[in-house]
Order: structure tokens, then C-alpha cells, then sequence
């Protein structure tokens, strides 16, 4: 199978954010938009729990649009002809205008308790100029070139030497507080390893340490052989996770020790990537007979004080819906908050079977090989 290139072109917003273009495009010039301001931008550091927040009141004049589902969406800033890509594009990134973290922040604050700048990058991904669908319905060649995208810009953050996180994620629907329709995802950078990825490399030395084997290759090979299985496929296994804090909770992850981060996927292992995201997303779509809300969280290995990533760890891509039932939603309340104790209230090997039962067409798509270059 031939390998289809897709070119990247960077062009730069008056304000100074990036706006990299994937394949054909319309146009290259940029009307100026109101400069965001971001002026008490800042980390602030939680002694008592040992991690860090941040404060990011720009974030409140952010557009709150209630989502549509309108094929034609005039005032959707997402769409080609908006005020963030002014004319025809294939797929796109851009720096949000509306920033959490900042290659260039502004100095911290001098306060009463410890503070830092807030390093690092917001971007978003457009994965196609359709204002509809999803992860499930864009076309095989938008979904690769999806994956094309996220390997591209994760090996350009990684490669930044205060990057210590890259976090691919998607919030979908009203759900998770999802306020575009537009089918989008986000990336961040952040310049330290948050604490509940902290909590996993713990574990995964862990287990180093006691059994001298590789903890994920060990939930890899026991989600295979369960009953939670639903797509088991030579690059990655698709499953309901062993203790899922939410019901219809599913774990997309590489089965070969040392696919650590997006862009160690190899061809074939992309191509299953792209039918495992498909194929969840469509389980999720016809489970209820209607799009279910969801987080989905890409997890790549984070960087050790060196830089390099964490040895034990796969890349994975985890789906967090908050819905309990079709109309249901489980909050995550108090005791969930304030401990971390997640209480499920149902069985996974139900839900597991549930979500078995839906029948998707991911498996028969071909998928074409992609790959990304400086245009
Ligand atoms: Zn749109
Ligand atoms: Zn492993």
C-alpha cells in the first residue's frame, strides 16, 4: 500500500499563536482577531495534596455557545471561514485563544504560598471542515490523517525540553461540558508530570521492582483473555477495564512493549489504531441510539528527569462517558472528589457484554497510510 503524504503549513495569527495547516487549504491570510489577555496566568502550588492548579481566569470569556448539531453552522468559530482558519482547510491546529498554559508565560506572582508560570502549549485539533460527526463517522482518510496529526504535533511537544506531559484529549457533547459541536480535539503540554500520572509511574516501578516484569504488558495480556475484551486486534486491545471508575469505561491500548508515545506506532499499528477509535466510538454512539458524552484521554508515557519516557508504560487512548444509563448521568460527587474512591454502581462484565453486543462496521474499513511532512 502506498504511503499518502500530507503537507503541514505553518502560518501565524497578528496575536503571535500558530496555525499549522494539514493538506490542501483555501488560503493563507489571517484577519486579526481581539488579542486575548491572560495577565494572572500562574500555577499554584496544593502543599497539603502535592500537585498543582491552575489558575486561568481568562478561560471564563470563553465562548458558551450551547452545542448544535445544524450541518450548516454559520456562527461556528470552528468551521472553514471562521474567525480561526478564514478559508478552506483539509484538517488543522491552532494555539487556543483562550490558553491555560503558555510557551512564553508571564512571570508568577509573588503570593503567601508557592507559585509557578504557566509553562506549556493549548492547542486544537480540527480534524475535519465537516461541522458534523465524529470520531465513528469521518472518512478513513480524515481518521488516519487524524492519528498522522496527533503523532506529528505529541513528537514536536515532546521534543521541547520543559515539555514533562503531552496530553491528547477530546471532550464530547454537553455531557463533559463540551460548548463546540464541531468535531475537535485538544492537546496540552504541561511542564510537569501531573500527580495522577505520577500515581501510575509509581505503580509501574513498582511492580518493576517486585516482579522485574512490564506491568502493562501484564493488563494488556489478562484484558485479552477476559470477558471485558471487545476488539482484540494485533496492535492494540480494546477493552472494558478490569476496575473502571465509570460504567461504560473503555481502554484502547497497545499490546507491543515500547509503544510508549503516538509517534512509536508503526503503519499497521496506526491503522488499528484508527479501527479501535471507530469502533468505540460507534459502540458508544448506538448504545443509547444517540451520541453519549465522553472524555478521551490519549495517555503517552511522560518524561523522567532526563527526558526519556517511562519504560513500562503503552500508549493508550481511554474513554471516560459520564452516563450510568441511556439518560443517567454519573457525577462525580463528593466522596469520588475528595478521595478518589470511585463508586461504581455497576458490574463491569455487564457493561462489557452491553457494549459486546452493538454491532459496528470498523473492522471492514481500510484505513490509507498517512504520513505528515514540512510543507
Ligand atoms: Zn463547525
Ligand atoms: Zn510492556
Amino acid at each position: 500500500m502506498s504511503i499518502e503524504q500530507v503537507h503541514r503549513t505553518t502560518l501565524c495569527h497578528a496575536d503571535g499563536r500558530y496555525l499549522l495547516l494539514y493538506g490542501d487549504h483555501g488560503g493563507d491570510e489571517l484577519a486579526p482577531l481581539p488579542v486575548g489577555e491572560h495577565p494572572p496566568l500562574h500555577l499554584r502550588w496544593n502543599a497539603l495534596d502535592a500537585r498543582w492548579t491552575a489558575i486561568s481566569p481568562a478561560r471564563n470569556t470563553r465562548p458558551q455557545t450551547a452545542p448544535t448539531a445544524d450541518a450548516a453552522a454559520p456562527s461556528c468559530p470552528l468551521c472553514p471561514g471562521g474567525p480561526e482558519v478564514p478559508f478552506a482547510y483539509e484538517a488543522a491546529v491552532f494555539e487556543n485563544r483562550f490558553p491555560t498554559l503558555l510557551a512564553d508565560p508571564p512571570a508568577a506572582p509573588d503570593l503567601d504560598g508557592d507559585t509557578a508560570p504557566s509553562v506549556g502549549r493549548c492547542e486544537v485539533v480540527l480534524y475535519t471542515p465537516t461541522h458534523t460527526g465524529s470520531l465513528a463517522t469521518l472518512e478513513p482518510r480524515e481518521l488516519a490523517r487524524v492519528i498522522a496529526i496527533w503523532a506529528d504535533r505529541s513528537q514536536a511537544l515532546w521534543a521541547v525540553d520543559e515539555h514533562r506531559h503531552v496530553l491528547v484529549f477530546e471532550n464530547r457533547g454537553e455531557g463533559v461540558g463540551a460548548t463546540l459541536a464541531h468535531p475537535h480535539g485538544q492537546i496540552y503540554a504541561l511542564g510537569h508530570v501531573p500527580s495522577l500520572v505520577r500515581n501510575r509511574l509509581e505503580a509501574l516501578a513498582g511492580h518493576r521492582a517486585a516482579h522485574d516484569t512490564c506491568l502493562t504488558c501484564d493488563v494488556v495480556e489478562r484484558d485479552t483473555a477476559s470477558e471485558r475484551v471487545l476488539l482484540d486486534l494485533p496492535g492494540f486491545v480494546v477493552a472494558v477495564p478490569f476496575a473502571p471508575d465509570w460504567p461504560y469505561e473503555i481502554h484502547v491500548r497497545a499490546k507491543r512493549h515500547g509503544v510508549r508515545r503516538m509517534h512509536d506506532l508503526d503503519a499497521a499499528e496506526r491503522r488499528d489504531l484508527a479501527v479501535s477509535l471507530r469502533d468505540v466510538v460507534s459502540r458508544y454512539d448506538r448504545l443509547f441510539d444517540e451520541p453519549m458524552s465522553y472524555m478521551m484521554v490519549c495517555q503517552q508515557a511522560p518524561a523522567a528527569e532526563d527526558g526519556t519516557p517511562a519504560e513500562d508504560w503503552h500508549l493508550a487512548f481511554e474513554f471516560l462517558p459520564p452516563n450510568r444509563a441511556a439518560d443517567r448521568t454519573k457525577f462525580r460527587a463528593s466522596v469520588e472528589t475528595s478521595t478518589g474512591l470511585f463508586i461504581n454502581d455497576t458490574i463491569p462484565e455487564m457493561c462489557a457484554a452491553m457494549l459486546a453486543e452493538v454491532i459496528t462496521d470498523a473492522r471492514a474499513v481500510t484505513f490509507p497510510e498517512i504520513s505528515v511532512g514540512a510543507g
